[in-house]
């Protein structure tokens, strides 16, 4: 199998046209989770992995498992995949070019003539996004056994419409439990959705891990008084304590360089007027690094940050924090099966952390995990305008075929040996 290529026009003409189910006059894609359109998109799915001779279970999430037998009927499956759905706003390649370039690895085996020792499977997740169903990796949440079927039933779209009945309603509905569908290893391709990787000129993006997050509200309350009559030394101004930690934030972020980022994006003044001293101003702080460690550090700045501006002027403070997503390390054997398959397809690669979420977060927790990037335009993204070339999906495809086929190899050879 040492020489085999995946065909890069095939690859390309399988993106374009399933990119016309949901297709947008921009350009991009609006293929909201659970809608006609998903089932449309589903049925080309269940369609060309029949024509392989896959077999396809679909959970009781609609979770979609293809697979293809091995030599070796002992071993567990290798699993490729992503998300077909999108962000109403979506793209052409998020989540998509991950189970398409999955397919487009089955289909060069299969025209080679090739079987792989381990069964080889293809995943589509249900609700990756969560644009229409809050949270976002749904899917593979429920698979993962983080979320009850019942409570991904019970989601409601902005119309009020269950995430059950719409799974009903189109007809995705499969009768396996979730979480009964297993792998030995899973491996999601993806778009970076930043700008590291162009930046730097890499074709692939070698992915060893999730940075965790943590979000906080914060409210500071002053005094909304007079402008005109007020003087500077007798304020309580909330809206010059939330400046204040603003630049904290930053200075958060910059200090723990190259892997945290530390944001306010978010900022209430109230009464918001020209003439009033701001009284009381609401504002979140978004913390992420890729080390729990150092996550827990830069919240306890924060908080110290936050206690000193605010006593500094005399304001109460409330510092809140209302989520907390750990950082997930991708498995090492995965990470050297991708970094042996980038060497043996003569790629340039470095090793990256990504900085969104992805199903692969869930399965990390049960089967050892890796992802692929390849680069993003401008790290566009979420976007009709998000782009990378028929050249980069080519070689990020080709980069998954080695390296499953790497991995397939370490597995057989740990099989004989056990
Ligand atoms: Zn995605």
């Amino acid at each position: 199998m040492s020489n085999l290529k995946i065909n890069p026009d095939r690859l390309w003409q399988s993106l374009m046209e399933t990119a016309r189910i949901g297709g947008t006059p921009e350009g991009g894609i609006a293929r909201l989770t659970l809608s006609e359109d998903d089932a449309k998109v589903r049925a080309w799915l269940a369609a060309q992995t029949a024509a392989l001779g896959m077999t396809l279970v679909v959970d009781e999430v609609g979770n979609m498992f293809a697979t293809l037998p091995g030599r070796n009927p002992d071993l567990a499956p290798i699993a490729m995949g992503s998300h077909l759905d999108t962000q109403p706003t979506g793209g052409k390649f998020d989540g998509v070019l991950g189970v398409l370039a999955g397919l487009e690895v089955l289909r060069s085996l299969k025209d080679a003539g090739l079987t792989t020792e381990a069964p080889l499977m293809l995943v589509n997740w249900t609700n990756e996004e969560g644009s229409r169903f809050s949270p976002a990796m749904l899917g593979s949440g429920v698979w993962a056994g983080v979320y009850s079927r019942a409570e991904a039933d019970a989601r409601q779209d902005a119309a009020g419409e269950s995430f059950g009945a719409a799974l009903d309603a189109i007809g995705w509905r499969g009768t396996a439990k979730a979480g009964s569908q297993r792998f030995a290893a899973m491996f999601e391709l993806h778009i970076e959705q930043g700008p590291v990787l162009e930046a730097e000129g890499k074709e692939i993006g070698i992915v060893t891990g999730v940075q965790g997050l943590r979000w906080f509200e914060a409210r500071l309350t002053g005094c909304a008084a007079h402008t005109g009559s007020t003087p500077m030394t007798m304020r309580r101004n909330a809206l010059l304590g939330a400046a204040r930690v603003i630049e904290a934030v930053d200075a958060i972020g910059l200090a723990h360089a190259p892997h945290a980022v530390a944001t306010v994006g978010f900022l209430e003044v109230s009464p918001n007027s020209n003439n009033v001293i701001p009284g009381q101003v609401d504002f979140t702080i978004d913390l992420r690094h890729p080390d729990d460690a150092v996550l827990a550090q830069m919240e306890a700045e924060l908080r110290a940050a936050f206690d000193a501006a605010a006593g500094g002027i005399g304001l109460e403070g409330d510092l809140r924090r209302i989520s907390k997503v750990d950082a997930v390390r991708f498995d090492a054997d995965c990470i050297a099966s991708v970094r042996a398959g980038a060497e043996r397809a003569g790629v340039c690669a470095r090793e990256i952390i990504s900085g969104a979420g992805h199903d692969a977060v869930h399965c990390a927790a049960v089967a050892p995990t890796v992802m692929i990037f390849v680069p993003s335009e401008g790290g566009l993204s979420h976007n009709p305008a998000e782009s990378t070339s028929a050249a980069e999906c080519a070689t990020g495809t080709q980069v998954l075929l080695d390296a499953v086929l790497a991995h397939d190899r370490l597995l057989a050879e740990r099989h004989r040996a056990a």
